[in-house]
């Protein structure tokens, strides 16, 4: 079944990892790979050039991992703006020979000093290519419940978004967000502007302070006063943070899967443990959720 038919039948759950430092072997990942893969996801993501780092090799092979050793549908980004037309068809030739056909076109972080390639200058440029190239590949884009920080306004976002479905995206994953009704806002525009496609949600557990804070200036994404009152309590305190974090991601999911989201993708930060703890407190909930939808379309 493809990730895309997949929406039709279940909440899906799904992670993202991304590929150790340059100075770690790709292997390093393996160990954490396996543990999250007790958590039973849908698909695993993996990052390519992420956070404005210069284009690391090991996508392709975490990729191959978790396909061929884990029998995990891997899903792999693939970010346009450094790219030429064929390095992208190269890299999607390396997917194909390795058996992955899911992809999560990108425009791509910024790299500062470095130049564009010049021909994908954005997402929906890289999804029309992609989709006229390999038609049997599936194409996912990214989303901004929040508004993507480079946009003129939500209107414009909203409309580039549509562009980005119109090209032939199949399903849209979300920028991390830690307040769900600006979601459930997004989501109900999104529909006045007929964009039809499944849309996870993500969702980062956030339990460390200056990470928190890291990410935040980053993405732009608002820290809304209840989770930063949580940081600013228990700042001090490790286990607390944890806890804390943990429970605030746990909350978000069991709203999200109640109002009948789409999908949850856990950025992971390749943190296993975390992962676990957050998937055991919230399994049961995607379990009778998945129940209700056999039921509805029986
Ligand atoms: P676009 O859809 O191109 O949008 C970027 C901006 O341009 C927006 O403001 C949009 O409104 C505007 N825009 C879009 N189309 C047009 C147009 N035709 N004309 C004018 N303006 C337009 N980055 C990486 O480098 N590697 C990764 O692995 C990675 N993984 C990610 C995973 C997820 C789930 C998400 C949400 C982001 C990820 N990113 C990654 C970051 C992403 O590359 C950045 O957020 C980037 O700034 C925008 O990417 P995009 O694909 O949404 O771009």
């Amino acid at each position: 079944m493809s990730l895309t038919e997949l929406f039709k039948h279940k909440t899906v759950f799904s992670l993202e990892v991304f590929p150790p430092k340059k100075t770690s072997p790709t292997e390093a990942i393996l160990p954490t790979l396996t543990r999250l893969q007790s958590l039973n996801p849908d698909f695993i993501s993996v990052t390519l050039g992420a956070g404005g780092t210069d284009h690391c090799d090991g996508t392709v092979e975490i990729a191959n991992l978790i396909q061929n050793k884990l029998n995990i549908p891997a899903v792999s980004h693939v970010p346009g703006l450094y790219q030429t037309k064929e390095q992208v068809l190269a890299l999607l030739d390396r997917l194909d020979s390795i058996n992955v056909k899911n992809i999560l076109a990108l425009r791509g972080d910024r790299i500062a000093g470095k130049q564009p390639a010049g021909d994908f200058t954005h997402a929906n440029e890289l999804v029309k290519f992609v989709k006229e190239q390999r038609p049997d590949f599936t194409v996912a884009s990214a989303c901004y419940p929040n508004c993507h920080t480079e946009a003129a306004g939500f209107v414009d976002d909203l409309a580039h978004l549509k562009e980005k479905v119109d090209a032939g995206a199949d399903h849209l994953i979300s920028q991390l967000f830690f307040d769900n009704q600006a979601f459930y806002d997004f989501k109900e525009k999104t529909e006045i502007a007929g964009i039809n496609v499944p849309i996870e949600a993500g969702i980062m557990p956030c339990t460390n302070k200056n990470q928190i804070e890291r990410i935040t200036q980053i993405s732009g994404v608002p820290i809304p006063k209840k989770f930063a009152a949580i940081m600013d309590r228990y700042q001090d305190s490790k286990e607390a943070m944890l806890d804390a974090g943990i429970a605030f991601a746990v909350d978000q999911i069991i709203d999200l899967v109640s109002q009948g989201v789409d999908g949850i993708h856990l950025y992971t930060m390749n943190n296993s443990k975390i992962a676990k703890r957050i998937w055991d407190e919230t399994e049961s909930v995607f379990a009778a959720s998945d129940l209700s939808k056999q039921k509805a379309n029986s």
